[in-house]
């Protein structure tokens, strides 16, 4: 139980010329006013404000606000009148004990507008006088830490109103520690069995890895030492209720989380910290993209600190925080240890830019009178690390800084994701890499066709969208190699006039599966659909001495089967016999109707369809194994795009008369570059061709413009696919 001794001595040891009469004197009065008041724990009420004074000790606060901690609920709670407190203790005491008293006091209709006026109701206090809030939010965590007196209902619409209102405030304001344990109990109280369940599973990990972190400990102040830093390490587990939040974002569980011990080092320079931070790097790997410098940049709450996360011994990763002892006290208690407090006024100078934001929400909560837009816009602020957006109907989602529309559409429906083909974004069309702003509105467009790619998912931030479109194109790209595979395997099995279903019906297929080690016929098929096992080597075990005399009846039908269709504009062209999804032309070479082409088995994407003339086939053909033979079949009426690259003598009017020969021949042209160097131009043109007769008709039409030099069919084997 905390004495009030332990207070005066506690308020003693950083401020040793203290007002000691004035905390005498409101310990005495606030002891008379609550006198015969007992708690819900059985207590004497007493116990509560001393409580709260201590805590306001612990954050170093001068000795009105202590004061005011002590007499907080004298207005509220018993007959004192302001005007007592006046006469007894000042303006001072008395308006900030008013203060306090008033934020708490509401009869409001919805829950929402009740905490928007809490909100309004602190924000303002803090203007007014920060002291006010720094009490309210120690009165709060006493409040909390002794929740468990209350009847279950009143328990949870507390931690509620602690977690939605309170513990951002905290957070905001910079006071890490505060926050966390506002946050850890409210969690406790929110979702009790989750917080037993999880506060098991870390003390398990804890007793299985505990001589691991003490090892790493260990190690990390010895090589300061050998290096003559002084530091002191700490390692802890890390809130409850921030490892929670780490495992439903990733959509892990506790197995999966390794970071779940810190380690903290608090050294007495900034040059020291940057030291340490390199002899660490030196002793184990760090992971790239997690090294992090609050330091040089500090966050809005004024945080300051180097973040590292490391790989040790077994691939265990962990986090190590380096700061010096100044930025520590910042790191836990915030604004209480940033602002001198002896005028109790925010923005009382007016350099501190870390204020601007409270400015700015006080000047908005005058103009906005809708408590419901006023929460919205208190929210975007109170979490400046998220981004708040709405769809239409004006529902809130947030997201990490850096999402896009498709973490958007993600969040909607899986199904909303997969088919989003783009985004309206406050009434206009976006590309869909186009990073969401705080209030944007969304409106998601999909289109039954569209399908995820693999470029979605390193545009989207969100781990559930991440693994939802993964999770698609895993599935798709199984399915597409078993179907490819099947398909292989039964041409094959034809050619040699194996009967392929009856072998299937007959088990006959077994002993292949096993020696394979494979489960199904679906993942042999898929095997060969990846190419990793050719159709050859599985069909040939079936294949009597006399089929195999008359091999390959490479006749006219068997040609047939293997024709391919163009269609315009379409990625996805027809393969007489196989399927439409499993064919694709090659982007390096987009052959062209007429021309020699080859096909490819690709590892999951089916077939790639190129020219022959495609400088990407001669690297292709390592494997023979997976190359198939095709062929165009019916010509349609399609266009292809084909570029041209065409070198001529710089003269006047040339490029006029070639552009004239081609729309003479009527070809369209659709998009046409050229520069000149030592006398000569270069043109790139791209066409629409019909065909190959077509393309070499185009060819030799310019090459006959007078002053054209060479023309060239151009290959793009940047984007060679295979
Ligand atoms: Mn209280």
């Amino acid at each position: 139980m905390i004495r009030f001794e332990d207070i005066l001595d506690k308020v003693e040891s950083y401020r040793p010329d203290f007002d000691e009469e004035l905390l005498q004197k409101a310990y005495i009065f606030s002891a008379l006013a609550h006198r015969g008041q007992v708690r819900d724990s059985g207590e004497p009420y007493l116990v509560h404000p001393l409580n709260v004074a201590h805590i306001l000790a612990d954050l170093r606060l001068d000795e009105t606000s202590i004061a005011v901690g002590l007499l907080h609920d004298v207005l509220e709670d018993t007959l004192t009148t302001k005007e007592k407190l006046q006469e007894t203790f000042g303006d001072d005491v008395a308006e900030l004990v008013d203060g306090v008293t008033k934020i708490s006091r509401y009869a409001y209709v919805s829950k929402e507008e009740q905490q928007a006026e809490t909100f309004r109701k602190m924000l303002l206090a803090m203007v007014s006088d920060l002291r006010v809030v720094l009490v309210k939010l120690a009165d709060r965590l006493h409040n909390m830490r002794t929740l468990q007196y209350l009847p279950d209902e009143k328990r949870v619409s507390i931690a509620k109103e602690t977690m939605e209102i309170y513990a951002p405030i905290a957070n905001r304001l910079g006071m890490g520690r505060l926050k966390n344990e506002l946050e850890d109990l409210s969690f406790r109280y929110l979702h009790s069995s989750e917080f037993e369940e999880l506060q098991k599973s870390v003390n398990e990990k804890l007793a299985v890895s505990g001589e691991l972190v003490g090892r790493i400990k260990e190690t990390l102040g010895a090589k300061l030492k050998e290096n003559e830093i002084s530091g002191e390490v700490n390692g802890r587990v890390k809130s409850m209720f921030s490892i929670w939040t780490k495992l439903r974002r990733q959509e892990i569980d506790i197995g999966q989380l390794y970071d779940y011990v810190g380690f903290r080092i608090i050294t007495a320079s900034v040059k020291d910290c940057y030291a340490a931070l390199g002899i660490i790097h030196q002793m184990w790997r760090p992971v790239p993209g997690r090294i992090k410098d609050y330091i040089a940049m500090p966050k809005p709450n004024f945080y300051q600190s180097l973040h590292t996360v490391v790989v040790a011994e077994k691939g265990q990763p962990f986090e190590v925080q380096i700061r010096t002892r100044d930025m520590d006290l910042i790191a836990e208690q915030g604004i209480a240890a940033h602002w001198k407090y002896k005028e109790g006024r925010i923005g009382a100078t007016s350099d501190d830019k870390n204020f601007l934001w409270l400015r700015q929400l006080v000047e908005w909560q005058n103009e906005i009178k809708d408590p419901r837009i006023f929460m919205h816009s208190l929210k975007i602020d109170l979490y400046p690390d998220e981004v708040y957006t709405f769809t239409p109907k004006g529902d809130v989602f947030a997201f990490p800084r850096g999402a896009m529309p498709l973490d958007f559409a993600y969040r909607i429906h899986t199904d909303v994701g997969h088919h989003c083909v783009g985004a309206r974004v406050n009434g206009k069309l976006v590309p869909l890499r186009t990073p969401l702003k705080n209030g944007d509105i969304l409106e998601i467009l999909t289109a039954p066709n569209q399908t995820p790619s693999r470029e979605w998912v390193n545009m989207v931030v969100t781990s559930r969208a991440r693994h939802k479109i993964r999770h698609w194109l895993n599935t798709e790209q199984k399915n597409r190699s078993t179907e490819l595979g099947r398909k292989l395997i039964e041409k094959e099995a034809k050619k040699y006039r194996v009967q392929w279903r009856k072998l299937i019906a007959e088990n006959a297929l077994d002993g292949v599966l096993s020696e394979y080690g494979l489960a199904r016929m679906d993942d042999l098929y898929a095997d060969v659909g990846y190419g990793k096992v050719s159709p050859r080597s599985i069909v040939e075990r079936f294949i009597s001495e006399e089929q195999k005399e008359t091999p390959s009846d490479e006749g006219v039908l068997q040609r047939a089967v293997r024709r391919i269709f163009p269609f315009t504009g379409a990625t996805a062209i027809k393969v007489k016999g196989y399927d439409d999804l499993m064919t694709y032309l090659a982007k390096c070479c987009n052959p062209l109707p007429g021309e020699r082409i080859i096909g490819y088995v690709t590892r999951g994407k089916g077939v790639a369809v190129h020219s022959a003339n495609c400088p990407n086939v001669k690297n292709l053909m390592f494997n023979p194994d997976r190359e198939i033979a095709v062929e165009w079949a019916d010509q349609r009426q399609a266009q292809f795009q084909v570029e041209l690259e065409i070198l001529m003598e710089d003269r006047q009017g040339i490029l006029a008369r070639v552009v004239s020969t081609i729309a003479n021949l009527k070809t369209n042209i659709r998009q046409m570059d050229s520069r000149t160097e030592d006398g000569k131009a270069t043109a790139e043109l791209v066409l629409e061709i019909a065909d190959l007769k077509h393309l070499e008709k185009v060819t030799r039409s310019i090459a006959d413009v007078d002053g054209v030099i060479n023309v060239e069919r151009k290959f793009n084997v940047r984007h060679a696919t295979a």
